[in-house]
């Protein structure tokens, strides 16, 4: 079987798409609706009964309709499904990402649900307090991959939010996340406020990013004030100045006239003490930002690696603390305790699997 044949459909292009449809006896239009049909949720070709039926027999033949298979779906008590994907021809166990699907706080919320998805298999800029990259990077995701993501969420329910915060670093794979983001804008309908892409704030790429009207909002996760702490906790950015990254960001609120929310994981007596509030509230004063604090989650005792610093999430008053800090310096703080905690579904636990 030639394999560039099995590609499934979100992997050709609108025009390829329609080259296969016609090689197959269809019409050109046909391409679109069965294109708009995935979108609109059908998992078949059956489904969609606008195509003539032997064009439906064919395409089912020939072309699968989707890659992303679901190998293992979690609930945890508090509505937040995983879904961990596997892709055909690939190993199952070395091959996977997993996407988070967590609904409103208020279930009646007219906001919606919230996707988080990967960008990545593993992830090169292993942080030490994080378990996606502690393998390392095994394979960028292309952009059907990320895409299936958001039809296989949209599986579990609507959704309204899309965050690019699962495994891996989006700018390290930006041509295909890019490529997703831009149908899920178009063709999904979420607008470019309802999507934020987390990254750790390559300052050449946020610059780049910036002059192209990104389909949506930029988190940097900054996690200290200090240059020689940050090259120990986001390895892949060693040697670039905090200040580089905050003048990138600064750059990109001018660009685009949105805020850049800064991320930091709280680590207890760690990055933790009034020191670092201070300091982080003086980076941050009078600069268009927020910052969303992430007390930490712990990743459990499958990891055992006695190289792994021993983290701990700091206690309520001290998060509270650093909080009062940042704003007492006129930074808009916003603490985000994870949901998703017990079926290991939180910021920094894709990885485990349960
Ligand atoms: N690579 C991107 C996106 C991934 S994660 C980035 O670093 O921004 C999204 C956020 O979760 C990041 O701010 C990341 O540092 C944080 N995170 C990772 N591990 C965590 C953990 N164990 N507890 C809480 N937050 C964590």
């Amino acid at each position: 079987m030639n394999t560039s044949e099995q590609r499934p459909l979100l992997a050709h292009t609108k025009e390829e798409l329609k080259e296969r449809v016609v090689a197959l006896g269809g019409k050109p239009f046909h391409a679109r609706i069965a294109r708009d049909s995935l979108f609109a949720g059908a998992r078949s070709y059956d489904e969609m009964t606008s195509l003539p039926k032997q064009l439906r027999d064919a395409l089912a033949e020939e072309l699968p309709l989707l890659s992303a298979e679901l190998r293992l779906m979690t609930h945890a008590s508090d509505g937040a499904t995983k879904l961990l994907l596997g892709f055909p021809g690939r190993d199952e166990g070395s091959d996977e990402v997993e996407t988070v699907h967590i609904p409103p706080h208020n279930r009646r919320s007219p906001k919606g649900a919230t996707l988080c998805v990967s960008t990545q298999v593993g992830c090169p800029v292993a942080c030490p307090f994080c378990a996606s990259g502690l393998a390392g990077l095994v394979r960028n995701l292309k952009a059907h991959e990320i895409l299936e993501q958001f039809l296989r969420g949209m599986e579990v329910g609507p959704i309204g939010r899309a965050v690019v915060m699962g495994i891996g670093e989006p700018l390290l794979n930006y041509k295909e996340v890019r490529a997703a983001l831009d149908v899920v804008n178009q063709e999904l309908g979420l607008g470019t406020r309802k999507v934020t892409l987390s990254t750790v704030g390559f300052p050449e790429r946020v610059r780049e990013v910036a002059q192209t009207s990104p389909p949506f909002q930029l988190a940097i996760s900054l996690h200290t004030p200090f240059d020689a702490e940050r090259d120990v906790l986001v390895p892949a950015m060693k040697g670039v100045p905090i200040e580089d990254v905050l003048s990138a960001g600064d750059f990109w609120f001018k660009k685009t006239g949105r805020e850049i929310t800064y991320e930091y994981v709280l680590l207890g007596d760690h990055n933790d003490t009034p020191d670092h509030a201070y300091e982080l509230g003086q980076r941050l004063r009078g600069r268009r930002a927020n910052v969303n604090l992430i007390p930490w989650n712990p990743l459990g005792p499958q990891i055992g690696d006695p190289a792994m610093p021993n983290y701990r999430r700091p206690r309520t008053e001290v998060v509270a603390g650093f909080q009062a800090d940042l704003e007492e310096a006129g930074v808009i703080t916003t603490v985000r305790w994870s949901r998703g905690l017990e079926s290991d579904a939180a910021c920094g636990q894709l990885r485990l699997h349960s």
